[in-house]
């Protein structure tokens, strides 16, 4: 069977037109066609030693603050020059029809657990649950640090205010999601009628728990993802990558 003539995507293309709130939480695969790894591919070249989880934290930084900020500069400059890809823009086109309808019957909330700015690029506003590549603060006072930082440089940036070392904005692991995020993420999984994970391998929590939420309020839960999860809420699976499936969704979608 072909993606086009797929039950499960005429499945989800019913059960879309006939609702009123999704809720749509985007992962590391929805960029993957873009040309960024997600956590899971192996790591390349310089930090193929190192794991994700031993540098994405805060006693990672205060141990070792240039190994990390290293680290980090590298992801930028692998990220800077990579674009959105069909995925992204299908998503942003559905979300700027919602908005535009006269009688805007359908209401679209995209909540992201990436940190790169591949919705906002495709003219997307995303809701970002892990913070995100491109903001710094400090380390010490949490002062925004918004001058230019120019990714080829691995040297460790001060805060004007305090001197204390500057860090990515991201959400390190064991660091509280940020609230106002959460909040809207929250809201929108338990006021939903459909529920779409995109690209996410779903267990990642708190985020994971969103499509729980959502299940246990009536909704129904749509997965795209080339290898299903088997986290036993998925009502309609969609095995194909998401640059495929979200242009094949939005056509039938009339859209
Ligand atoms: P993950 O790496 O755990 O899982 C990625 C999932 O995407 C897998 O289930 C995989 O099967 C699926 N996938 C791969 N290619 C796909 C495609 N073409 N279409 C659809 N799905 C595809 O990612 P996660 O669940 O988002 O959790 C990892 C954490 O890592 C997140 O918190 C995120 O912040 C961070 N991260 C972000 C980026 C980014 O911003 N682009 C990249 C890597 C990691
Ligand atoms: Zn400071």
């Amino acid at each position: 069977m072909t993606l086009s003539t797929d039950t499960n995507l005429s499945k989800a293309v019913q059960v879309l037109k006939n609702a009123q709130r999704i809720c749509i939480l985007t992962g590391a695969g929805i960029s993957a066609e873009s040309g960024i790894p997600t956590f899971r591919d192996e790591q390349s070249g310089l930090w193929k030693s190192f794991r994700a989880e031993d540098l994405a934290s805060i006693d990672a930084f205060n141990r070792d603050p240039k190994l990390v900020w290293s680290w980090y500069q590298w992801r930028r400059a692998e990220v800077k020059d990579k674009s959105p890809n069909p995925a992204h823009h299908a998503l942003a086109k559905w979300q700027q029809h919602s908005v535009k309808a006269d009688k805007p019957s359908q209401q679209l909330s995209l909540i992201t657990q990436n940190v790169d700015d591949l919705h906002e690029q495709a003219g997307s506003s995303a809701t970002h649950l892990h913070g995100e590549l491109w903001k710094n603060h400090c380390s010490d006072c949490g002062m925004p640090y918004i001058a230019h930082i120019d990714t080829g440089s691995t040297e460790l940036v001060e805060c004007d205010a305090c001197g204390g070392y500057v860090r990515p904005s991201i959400v390190w692991f064991g660091e509280m999601l940020p609230q106002r995020a959460w909040q809207v993420a929250q809201q929108s999984a338990d006021n939903c009628d459909v529920f779409m994970s995109i690209g996410t391998s779903s267990i990642v929590y708190p985020a994971a728990g969103l499509a729980q939420v959502a299940k246990q309020n009536g909704a129904t839960v749509i997965e795209i993802n080339p290898h299903p999860t088997d986290s036993g809420l998925v009502d309609i699976q969609i095995p194909y990558p998401a640059g495929q499936a979200l242009p094949a969704l939005i056509n039938q979608l009339g859209l």
